[in-house]
């Protein structure tokens, strides 16, 4: 089987799997084992060296997903973020990630780097005028995620390589929002690919996860302080997500189908504002988010027209669920001003185009119809005469 030509589906199904050499099962058997014999063997499997039978199977399918020769699975999407990041970093070396960030990792950023000497600077927008003036003597990584949270503004990834590649500096992009399915920063030149499994890849809402691909040599630098740091993942765990990531790309195929047709609802009703959707034309990153993605996801933000306050028109809602995660196959919905940017100044979320009325809307795979009929009584029902 020549894996470098297999299809995405085929490669979340197969790629890495172990053969069941005692009784031929058609999956991988789990191997809980927290002990390997160590003498006389070459590997010396532990779970906190990251390499038990389980680990390294999904390690393997993650890696050929993003393209990349190695991949490692992590407790979480924050353990693989930090990890990843204090790899290439050490006292007075300095990294420049955007301002919108995801609130876990901006949080690491200001809060811990400090303490290890590491400066940070954040770029004002996505251009490459920002991350230009961003850049200084002593930066050694480009932290990158796209598209962005919430208004699913995209960075231009090969811009992001080709001024690193000038300068010597490791790319990092946070691939959360797109999957592997929608978006292979590979191809652009980004050096390491991030991601929060428990987000598309566990697709479920019911695992917490991380995953790292990158080259080997990028790996090996990894590998040295993940496991002092030790923020491995369960063989249970890593066992379940391989099985979710079978589904991985007809789920956020669904997704993306949904989603689509979600935003064009979205956008003619005349209570909604603004629809934030990159696969909608008139989305100010479509040509870009055209050229890097090869689908827009499951993820999109809109904004209700003033005067309607948007945590009762969330408890209208009956199939869609509040929750504060996003990517599961069921649907949900938040206000990131009372979640996910609740912390920023009033000013603050101003400045990044977040105001009171946004609401973002993880689209599951739902048939389209159902969602469409809960939104339409949510809104009669929030709707005054005046409003509408
Ligand atoms: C959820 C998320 C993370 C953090 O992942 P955890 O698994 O919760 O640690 C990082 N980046 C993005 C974009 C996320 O959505």
């Amino acid at each position: 089987m020549d894996s470098k030509n297999l299809g995405i589906n085929t490669i979340c199904t197969h790629v890495g799997e172990v053969k069941d050499e005692q009784f031929q099962g058609a999956i991988s058997p789990l191997y809980m084992s927290s002990s390997y014999q160590y003498d006389g063997v070459d590997v010396k499997r532990y779970p906190r060296y990251f390499n038990t039978p389980n680990q390294e199977a999904l390690g393997k399918k993650i890696a050929m997903l993003e393209k990349k020769e190695a991949g490692m699975i992590f407790g979480s999407g924050m353990a693989a973020t930090s990890t990843t990041i204090l790899a290439f970093l050490q006292k007075g070396d300095h990294i420049v990630l955007p301002k919108t960030l995801y609130g876990g990792t901006y949080n690491f950023v200001v809060e811990e780097l400090h303490k290890f000497g590491i400066e940070h600077s954040f770029t004002k927008g996505f251009s490459e005028e920002d991350f230009l003036s961003a850049i200084q003597e002593n930066t050694k990584v480009i932290f990158v995620e796209t598209p962005s949270n919430p208004l699913m503004l995209i960075t231009d990834l090969e811009m992001i390589s080709s001024i690193a590649r000038e300068r010597g500096i490791v790319t990092m992009i946070d691939n959360t929002f797109a999957s592997p399915v929608n978006q292979t920063p590979h191809d652009f030149g980004i050096d390491i690919c991030i991601h929060s499994a428990t987000k598309y890849m566990g697709g479920h809402s019911d695992i917490c996860a991380g995953a790292v691909a990158a080259s080997q040599e990028h790996m090996d630098k990894i590998w040295n302080i993940a496991k002092n740091l030790g923020g491995s993942l369960s063989d249970y765990t890593v066992w379940l997500l391989e099985r979710s990531m079978k589904t991985m790309a007809i789920r956020v195929k669904a997704h993306n189908k949904n989603a689509k047709k979600m935003a064009k609802w979205l956008q003619k009703h005349e209570l909604v504002q603004k629809v934030y959707y990159p696969g909608l034309k008139d989305h100010p990153d479509h040509d870009l988010a055209k050229k890097q993605m090869n689908g827009f996801t499951g993820m999109l933000s809109f904004e209700l027209v003033a005067g309607i306050d948007t945590n009762a028109f969330m408890k209208k809602l009956k199939l869609i669920k509040q929750s504060m995660s996003l990517a599961g196959v069921e649907s949900t919905i938040l206000s990131p001003t009372h979640t996910s940017h609740a912390l920023l100044s009033a000013e603050e979320r101003a400045h990044q185009g977040i105001n009171d009325g946004l609401l973002r809307f993880s689209v599951g795979i739902e048939n389209k119809e159902d969602l469409i009929a809960d939104f339409k009584q949510a809104f009669a029902a929030i709707a005054t005469p005046e409003l509408v």
